[in-house]
């Protein structure tokens, strides 16, 4: 054993000794807080139902609402707590007024166990009986998530009045330890800085940093005043490098480069961590000036773990819990190492952390009291006892808040406390033996091993059984990964993205020909394509197509039709395989052209080319699964085998809103399948269009298998869409064209072969219904995002609000204010959230809407300001819409969403349901039961629970509605591609003389003549 174990051992025995000297219970209340703790820790399911039950308790104000709820999360739970929880609701249902209050009090008395006080005065009382113990304190506000400015205004008045206060009530409280106390100020304030500005967008730290600069700056210069102290917290992943680079910013300044009562917080469980660690290092050298670093592992594993297993990115956390406590024991060491420049605080309740960070300093020769321990409130405190007897510093941090907004932070802190990882409930509810909890944690760690959480996932388990093996049959959605977005986090891409735009921009006016047989085709027409944001910038020009060049172009799809449909299917999936390499080398100059355009902000025009990207390895691996012909039942002496054959000529027409993804996602689908296709981009948007045509040429699409012909679509899209050579239609667009194709292509011409298909996508009108107990945060960021979300010019976007009669007013208030902070601006910039509609003609007619709903509802809020130039349209909200008025029923297509008041769900289902459109629908409830309900009865193609109703993501979220929506099509899913193909069935009599061949095998190859040559 080396000198420093040994060292640990001995520290980490002490605390111990000291922990069951005082022992009591490890959370300062015991009761009802500890029967549930036990019961978690044991029983995952109720647990989850739990913790959401505490979660959604606050919003509650009927005594019969909370046990209506307690039966909805707890009935179906299967332990020993269901016959409790079983006389508990059946007493709770007899006489509600009694036992929800007394419910109500137990949660909050547990809420309350973490909560140092509601309000200043409380949490002072608080903080002076943890001085006579020798704890001293930082405060944090907890609140709810900002979504507005006035939010933001509010939390900032909140902090200031707090400093203040505090420095008030302790102005004669001096340092416990009474020694290098310059460096521990008694006041000490904890700030997030997601609370002080309410658009802060990873991909613009400057913006960023500049509003939190104003909020900011008062606040430091008061705690200066007053000699206090001021912590950066650390939130999510996404904020963590803008914070890092706003303390740097900010305490670079000359006001505050020499004052040293400044700290931040380094999560050590993040892969980044230590280099981050030396950069602050290095900035503080260079600033040379003091500043503190509280190092502690993290607080957001399980959101980080799930937001990168969604996104399919690597996680930016260490996925075995040792990595991350040797991470911290690394990082300890380097703080340790810098003391002269760096001020150390160690978060942590594990006391194998705690004697490590102990032996080390002692190793190294730094006093005790030049450093110290931080751990929560409520929490582990006979290890605070333990570490004030010891004679080190230890500082208790203290949530101030209400109950509801306390909510969040609750969750956040049981999760901790029954984590299967957690070291507080192995050492006092597992009682695992000392020298266990002692051991050095890089011995814990295992080669190449997953954390226990994650191995242990069947999902995961099956997507890496199914990657390695195209098992035939998994359902393609457990074999197709998606690509992952670009991340706007790091510097690195936002300089790509910044550069993408400068050298499209150094192309504007080029000229795009039609492709047509394999040939460039020059018209003598050109059509410019403008920058909506300022239109009199030209982005390129497209040739324009006439009827020659489209009857050029159906006869050498035609031509091409032979030979294609006759390719083995392999060779058609690896074509879009090597399409999708190509959009992922070229994404950010596709992206770029996107936004200058169609006008997408930057992380929309990523995702639209990460849409393309899954489409043509989606339905490449669809294709792998559909292609071979496939035995239809087992039968001695015959066999019969099911398989698909393409139509014919396809004629893709697409809408300039999703301008790469649906073009490619239509387009891939025709070619994939063995049809040869025509491809006409929207007149909006032919610069895209003309690139998604070069990637398929790169790619080497053979000569008349995609041809590309911008134009008219009155000219050439009618004329094609009638064409006896056109077998199928593939169309994304309005209600209006989707209907006259529909009925053009019934009509059936001379010389036609085949009747024609139609897969048809349109509008929408999409509602989402708010019940009384959502979860306000969620709601508030996902109806705005869902509404204002690119300009609100996506077929999904919600355009109707429902709110029942009891929320609507607490719902309205936060909506309006937060639609009132959105950034609205030229998508250039990074972190614009509203952009310019398409054109002259959308801005027109949206404007024209706005003026009805002006005169048929209330006008509750438009944007003031938007930029003079572009085809910018301020966010607007209507209110007193209703159902039968004609914003609320006829689709916009713009930034403009109404709401709507239902008495009770009945009706706002009804109300929901109550359009020609049935495209995508949401619901926010913390409701089991009505959540069942609206799952059930929500008419949409697409339903979405407690989220965005837009960003449907390829085989996640097959997309499509029906209704006047569409023909009931799923882009992106398992059935997709079998629009496009013509089934056959080929029969064969194996028998011989009655001679039967034994076995008849599953898939056979493909029936092609002549056979491709191997
Ligand atoms: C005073 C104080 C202030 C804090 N401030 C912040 C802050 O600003 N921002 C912030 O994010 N956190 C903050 N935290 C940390 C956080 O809230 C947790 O308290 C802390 O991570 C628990 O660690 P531990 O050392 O006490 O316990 P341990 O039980 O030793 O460690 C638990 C931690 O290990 C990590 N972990 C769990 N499972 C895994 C896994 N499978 N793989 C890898 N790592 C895993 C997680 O970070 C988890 O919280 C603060 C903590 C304290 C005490």
């Amino acid at each position: 054993m080396t000198a420093l174990q040994s060292e640990i051992e001995r520290r980490g025995k002490r605390v111990f000794e000291l922990v069951d000297k005082y022992r009591e219970p490890l959370f300062s209340k015991a009761g009802f807080y500890q029967r549930l703790m036990t019961l978690s820790m044991h029983d995952e399911q109720f647990k989850t139902q739990l913790f959401r039950f505490v979660a959604v308790l606050p919003s509650l104000r009927r005594s019969t609402e909370i046990v209506q709820h307690l039966e909805q999360y707890f009935s179906d739970t299967d332990n020993g707590f269901h016959p409790l929880v079983g006389i508990g609701v059946g007493v709770a249902r007899l006489v509600p007024w009694i036992s929800a209050p007394i419910l109500r009090w137990n949660v909050s008395e547990t809420a309350r166990q973490f909560i140092a006080g509601r309000n200043p005065d409380e949490v002072i009382a608080t903080l002076r009986k943890r001085r006579a113990q020798k704890i001293g304190f930082t405060v944090d506000v907890l609140g709810e998530a900002v979504v507005s400015e006035a939010e933001a205004n509010e939390y900032a008045a909140r902090y200031l009045d707090l400093l203040d206060k505090l420095a008030r009530e302790t102005r004669n409280w001096t340092d416990p330890p009474g020694k290098n106390a310059e460096l521990f100020p008694v006041v000490n304030l904890s700030v997030k800085v997601s609370a002080l500005y309410s658009q802060m967008n990873p991909a613009a730290p400057a913006d960023a940093i500049a509003h939190l600069g104003t909020k900011l700056r008062p606040l430091l210069r008061r705690a200066r005043e007053l000699g206090a102290f001021i912590n950066f917290d650390m939130e999510s992943y996404a904020l963590k490098n803008t914070t890092l680079e706003l303390f740097k910013t900010i305490l670079t300044e000359e006001e505050f480069r020499d004052w040293p009562h400044a700290g931040i917080v380094i999560q050590a469980y993040l892969r980044d961590a230590e280099r981050d660690l030396c950069d602050l290092i290095e900035w503080g050298r260079a600033r040379s000036t003091r500043f503190t670093v509280r190092l502690v592992k993290g607080a957001y594993w399980d959101y980080e773990t799930m937001k990168s297993g969604q996104n399919g990115s690597h996680s930016p956390v260490f996925l075995q819990k040792p990595e991350s406590d040797a991470n911290f024991e690394g990082l300890t060491r380097v703080l340790f190492e810098n003391e002269s420049v760096v001020t150390a605080a160690f978060g942590s309740h594990n006391v194998r952390s705690i004697a490590h960070a102990q032996a080390v300093a002692d190793e190294l020769g730094i006093d005790p009291s030049r450093f110290e321990f931080q751990l929560l409130y409520g929490m582990a405190g006979p290890i605070k006892r333990a570490l004030v007897e010891m004679s080190y510093r230890v500082r208790e941090y203290c949530p101030i808040g209400e109950l509801l907004p306390g909510m969040a932070y609750l969750v956040r802190r049981l999760l901790e406390n029954t984590s299967n990882e957690g070291f507080l409930r192995a050492k006092f509810a597992e009682n695992v033996p000392a020298k266990e909890l002692l051991r050095d944690p890089r011995e814990l760690i295992k080669p190449n091993g997953a954390s226990r959480t994650q191995s242990s996932s069947p999902a995961v388990a099956e997507n890496q059984h199914s990657e390695n093996g195209t098992s035939l049959q998994a359902t393609p959605a457990d074999i197709f990964k998606n690509a992952p977005l670009v991340s706007f986090i790091y510097k690195d891409n936002q300089e790509k993205m910044q550069s993408a735009l400068r050298e499209v921009r150094e192309r504007f006016g080029g000229k795009y020909p039609l492709v047509i047989g394999g040939e460039k085709v020059w018209t003598d027409e050109l059509t410019p394509s403008v920058n909506p944001s300022a239109p009199n910038e030209i982005v390129g020009y497209g040739s324009e197509a006439g009827i020659p060049e489209a009857e050029r172009a159906v006869k050498a799809a035609r031509a091409a039709f032979g030979k294609w449909s006759r390719t083995p299917f392999e060779e058609r999936a690896r074509l879009l395989e090597r399409a999708a390499d190509i959009l992922e080398r070229r994404r950010y100059e596709l992206s770029a052209v996107e936004v200058f355009e169609v006008g997408k902000p930057w992380n929309e025009a990523d995702a639209d080319i990460r849409e393309a990207i899954d489409f043509c390895r989606f339905y490449a691996h669809e294709i792998r699964r559909l292609g071979r012909p496939k035995l239809t039942q087992q039968v001695p002496g015959e066999e019969s085998y099911h398989h698909y054959w393409p139509r014919g000529v396809a004629f893709v027409i697409a809408p300039w809103n999703f301008p790469i993804a649906i073009l490619c996602g239509m387009a891939s689908a025709a070619v994939v399948t063995g049809n040869t296709v025509i491809m006409k981009p929207s007149e909006q948007s032919i610069i895209c269009g003309a690139m998604l045509m070069q990637v398929f040429e790169e790619a080497g699409v053979p000569s008349g298998v995609l041809n590309f012909l911008s134009g008219h679509g009155s000219v050439i899209g009618a004329h094609l869409v009638d064409h006896k050579d056109v077998d199928l239609i593939a169309f994304t667009g309005s209600r209006e064209v989707g209907l006259r194709i529909w009925q053009s292509a019934g009509v059936t011409r001379p010389g036609q072969r085949e009747l024609k298909r139609v897969i048809c996508e349109m509008g929408g009108k999409n509602a989402m219904i708010v019940d009384t107990d959502a979860d306000l945060d969620e709601t508030i960021t996902y109806s705005i995002y869902s509404a204002f979300g690119y300009q609100g010019q996506k077929c999904s976007a919600l355009s109707r609000l429902i709110l029942l009669e009891e929320n609507y007013y607490r719902v309205i208030e936060r909506l309006i204010l937060a639609a009132a902070s959105l950034r609205v601006g030229n998508p250039e910039e990074p972190g614009i959230m509203v952009g310019p509609v398409i054109d002259e003609a959308a801005y027109r007619r949206i404007l024209e809407y706005i003026e009805i709903g002006k005169k048929e509802a209330t006008l509750a809020y438009q944007a003031k300001e938007v930029p003079p130039q572009g085809y910018f349209i301020p966010p607007t909200i209507f209110t007193d819409v209703k159902p039968n008025m004609r914003i609320a029923r006829e689709e916009i297509f713009g930034p403009v969403l109404s709401v709507i008041k239902a008495r009770d769900l009945d009706e706002a289902i009804t109300i929901a349901n109550s359009t020609d459109y049935a495209l995508t629908g949401g619901f926010f409830s913390r409701s089991p039961a009505n959540i069942e309900r609206v799952k059930a009865q929500l008419e949409a193609g697409n339903v979405y629970i407690n989220r965005s109703c837009t960003g449907a993501i390829v085989g996640r979220h097959p997309f499509g509605g029906f209704k006047m929506s569409g023909s009931g099509t799923k882009a992106g899913g398992e059935d997709y591609l079998l629009h496009f193909l013509v089934p056959r069935v080929v029969t064969e009599n194996t028998s011989r003389l009655g001679l039967v061949p034994e076995k008849t095998p599953e898939y056979r190859e493909e029936f092609l003549w002549p056979k491709p040559q191997r």
